[in-house]
């Protein structure tokens, strides 16, 4: 836990959010400036920067945050038309908030840009 960071208030529930999952690992909640239709933010409870501070004991919490996108996009409705899974790490990767989460974007057609 980060005394300072934003997603760690929510997940202490300083800072309200509409939660859409919580569980002993992960929570999801709805992004407050959507890109899409539908766009989730898949948070896990531990504070840890970005890509760069997983571990080998963060495996399998990478792969249950990604089961997890893949549900809540089928309970969303967009598993079928399809979505964007986008991590952001760091500075030049578009980094706003210093905590890992992942981002499920979907609801309208995105392209095949990049940047
Ligand atoms: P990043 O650029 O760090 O990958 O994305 C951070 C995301 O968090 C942004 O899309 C931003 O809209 C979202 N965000 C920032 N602060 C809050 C907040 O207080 N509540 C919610 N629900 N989303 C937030
Ligand atoms: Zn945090």
């Amino acid at each position: 836990m980060a005394d300072d960071c934003i997603f760690c208030k929510i997940i202490r529930k300083e800072v309200p959010s509409q939660p859409i999952y919580e569980d002993h690992d992960l929570v999801a909640f709805p992004d407050i400036h959507p890109a899409a239709p539908v766009h989730v933010l898949i948070v896990p409870k531990e504070h840890m920067l970005n890509l760069n501070d997983v571990g080998k004991n963060d495996v399998a919490l990478l792969g249950k945050m990604l089961r997890l996108s893949a549900r809540i996009a089928n309970e969303k409705g967009v598993a079928e038309s399809g979505y964007r899974i986008v991590i952001n790490n760091g500075n030049d990767g578009g980094q706003l908030v210093p905590h890992l989460h992942l981002h499920l974007i979907g609801g309208k057609p995105l392209g095949h840009k990049l940047g």
